[in-house]
């Protein structure tokens, strides 16, 4: 069985969106531990970590997952925003590890008026700053895979191990596969031919040992489109075919799974609880 899950918000604190994920029959559960939208946020208390780790504890959901800010951006060629983009890392890892987190997943970032080149070396120079400032942690970076809009990098996914090659502490970083981002990216997945390529390439660039998560999300964007937008489980342009491959693939069983589906309910029901329902139909 996958370990199935998806992003929960944190109105109302931590342990909420382990409850949510309980209600809806998440194993796991993804959330900003911060307003994704800005830079500031308030300490947590050891009260709210108590909760939350308690919670989680009681509702049996595992593989706690933190999304970091939008705002951040590891790879702008911008003195002061790569500074900034630094030190609210280095806060969203010190909430991740107050909060028990094992991982923060962060998007690579956009080189703007650089180059590819330098903003996958800048990536990788934040890290290490990054590092510097955290070495004493458990909680560690997921670059997650992009669907390629404007000069965001982690499009392709040699992308993501060059940054990685680039570290000083290569051990500190890992990676998030967002199905819908990779379609949209242009590696296909339709087909059990089309599956097993982009896997084995994954294989060879990143490694699939290094995949640590995974955003399973359809998309409404066409194939190679290169634009970000999720759709529910088999109603996008992917369809159903790669999920059912994707859950089938026995490398990825230990591997927890995050919808980041639009939320809401449909006839009466939550739409997580049914996208999960769609997905464990195909397992
Ligand atoms: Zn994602
Ligand atoms: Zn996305």
């Amino acid at each position: 069985m996958a370990v199935l899950g998806a992003h929960q918000s944190i109105a109302g604190g931590y342990h909420k969106a382990a409850e949510h994920a309980r209600r809806t029959g998440c194993d796991c559960v993804q959330l900003f531990t911060k307003n994704n939208n800005q830079w500031r946020a308030k300490p947590i208390s050891g009260d709210e970590a108590a909760m939350f780790g308690a919670a989680l504890k009681r509702l049996k959901v595992k593989h706690p997952l933190s999304h970091a800010s939008y705002l951040i951006n590891l790879a702008s060629p911008d003195a002061e925003l790569w500074k900034k983009s630094i030190d609210s890392f280095v806060v969203e890892l010190q909430r991740a590890e107050l909060l028990g987190i094992p991982y923060v997943v962060v998007h690579p970032g956009a080189y703007t008026t650089s180059s590819l080149e330098a903003g996958l070396k800048r990536v990788s120079a934040a890290l290490d700053e990054v590092d510097r400032q955290t070495r004493e942690m458990a909680a560690m970076t997921l670059l997650e895979t992009t669907s390629g809009q404007g000069s965001c990098l982690g499009c392709r996914f040699a992308h993501l191990a060059e940054i990685i090659d680039g570290v000083a502490s290569p051990e500190r970083a890992a990676v998030c596969v967002d199905t819908c981002h990779i379609f949209a990216a242009g590696y296909a997945l339709g087909t059990e031919k089309e599956y097993t390529a982009t896997m084995r390439h994954l294989d060879q660039t990143v490694g699939l040992g290094l995949v640590k998560a995974i955003h399973v999300n359809d998309s409404k964007a066409k194939f190679g489109s290169g634009v970000d937008r999720h759709a529910h489980i088999g109603r996008g342009e992917m369809g159903l075919e790669p999920f059912r491959l994707l859950l089938a693939d026995r490398r990825f069983r230990r591997v927890p799974m995050y919808l980041e589906t639009p939320k809401g309910e449909e006839a009466g029901r939550d739409l997580d609880e049914s996208n999960l329902e769609v997905l464990r139909g195909l397992g």
